[in-house]
C-alpha cells in the first residue's frame, strides 16, 4: 500500500492510494469503465456518492495539472477494488484514456458525504442522466442488497447513449427511457412520467444526478410530495476537492437560511429542496 495520509480534514480514510489499472475498456464511444487494484480496502472504505480526485498521467499530448473528481461507479468484491466509469473529455480524461492494464494510477479519496439510504425504504426513484449514472449505480446496489424495490428513469440523447445495462448492472429496476431523439426527455413529459410514478408508486426517496433541468424539475415536483425525501450529486468543476481552494461552491437555502457550501466537503449530495437554481446579483 502507498498510502500517504493527506490531511486530518477530511479524517483518517482520506489517503493517495497507488493503484494498478486491472481492466479498462470502452463502453460506448464516450464513456471508459476502469477498475483499480490497491493493497488498501477501498472497497470497504467507500461509500456511494463519494468520489476520488484521480490523478491523470502526463503524457506527450496532455499534460492535466489538477487532479479531476470521479464518483465512484464501484468497488469489490475483493477488499482492494474500485471502479470508474468515466466520459472521456479534456486533458486529464484522454490522458487517462490510454492507460495500459498493469498500468498506475494515484487516486486521493474517498472524499465527501454519501446518499441518505434507509434499508426499511420500500422503494426508491431514481433519475438519471448522462454520467449521473456512474454516480448513482453503487446505490443502486446498495437498494438491492437490501431488498429495496427500484425505479427509473433515465434520459439520454438516443438510444446508444442509455448505458442502461451498466446503470442497473443486474439489479432489478422498474426503468422509464426516455430521449431527446423523439422528444419524450422533455421536461413537460418528464414531469407528467414523474408525477404519475410518484402517485402510483409512493417511493420513500428520489435521487438524482447527472442534469441540472431535471433537478429543477425534481424540485418544483417534490414541492408537492413532502414526504418524500428527494436528494441530488452535484457535479461541480472543483480543483482542491478538499475544501480548500473554495472553487465549487454553490448558494443553498437551507429552510430560508442561504448558505454558500462547498459541493466537495458539505457534498457533493444535498437535499434537492435546497439547491438554488439561479443566483441574482445586484
Ligand atoms: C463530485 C464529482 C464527481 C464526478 N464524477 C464523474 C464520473 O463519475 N464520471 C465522469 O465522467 N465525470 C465525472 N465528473 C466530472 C469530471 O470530473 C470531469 O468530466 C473531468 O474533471 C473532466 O476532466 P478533463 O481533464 O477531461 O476535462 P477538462 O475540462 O480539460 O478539465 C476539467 C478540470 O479542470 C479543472 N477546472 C476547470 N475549470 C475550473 C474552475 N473554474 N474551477 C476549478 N477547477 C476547474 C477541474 O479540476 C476539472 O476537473 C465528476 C465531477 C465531480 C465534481
Amino acid at each position: 500500500m502507498s498510502a500517504t495520509l493527506c490531511s486530518a480534514l477530511q479524517g483518517a480514510a482520506v489517503a493517495s492510494y497507488r493503484c494498478r489499472v486491472v481492466e479498462h475498456y470502452w463502453v460506448n464511444r464516450r464513456y471508459k469503465y476502469i477498475r483499480l487494484a490497491s493493497d488498501a480496502p477501498l472497497a470497504r472504505i467507500t461509500r456511494p456518492g463519494q468520489f476520488y480526485q484521480l490523478r491523470c498521467p502526463v503524457t506527450e499530448a496532455e499534460q492535466p495539472f489538477l487532479l479531476r473528481p470521479m464518483s465512484v461507479y464501484g468497488a469489490g468484491p475483493e477488499d482492494g477494488r474500485i471502479e470508474f466509469l468515466y466520459s472521456v473529455t479534456g486533458a486529464g480524461t484522454r490522458a487517462m484514456a490510454g492507460l495500459q492494464d498493469g498500468g498506475q494510477l494515484d487516486i486521493v479519496g474517498p472524499l465527501g458525504n454519501t446518499f441518505t439510504f434507509d434499508p426499511a425504504f420500500k422503494r426508491i426513484l431514481m433519475v438519471a442522466r448522462g454520467v449521473g449514472l456512474a454516480t448513482m449505480a453503487p446505490l443502486i446496489q446498495q437498494a438491492a442488497g437490501a431488498g429495496v424495490a427500484i425505479s427509473a428513469v433515465m434520459s439520454a440523447r438516443a438510444p446508444d447513449d442509455l448505458m442502461e445495462k451498466e446503470f442497473l448492472r443486474g439489479a432489478n429496476a422498474g426503468v422509464h427511457r426516455v430521449f431527446d431523439a423523439d422528444g419524450s426527455s422533455s421536461v413537460e413529459s418528464v414531469e407528467v412520467l414523474l408525477r404519475r410514478m410518484i402517485d402510483t408508486q409512493r417511493p420513500d426517496a428520489v435521487y438524482t444526478c447527472g442534469s441540472h433541468r431535471l433537478l429543477m424539475l425534481l424540485q418544483r415536483v417534490l414541492a408537492d410530495y413532502p414526504e418524500v425525501r428527494g436528494e441530488v450529486a452535484m457535479e461541480q468543476r472543483m480543483a482542491c476537492g478538499m475544501g480548500v481552494c473554495l472553487s465549487c461552491v454553490r448558494l443553498f437555502d437551507c429552510d430560508g437560511d442561504k448558505q454558500f457550501l462547498r459541493v466537495c466537503r458539505e457534498g457533493p449530495v444535498f437535499s434537492i429542496r435546497d439547491v438554488v437554481g439561479e443566483v441574482e446579483f445586484g
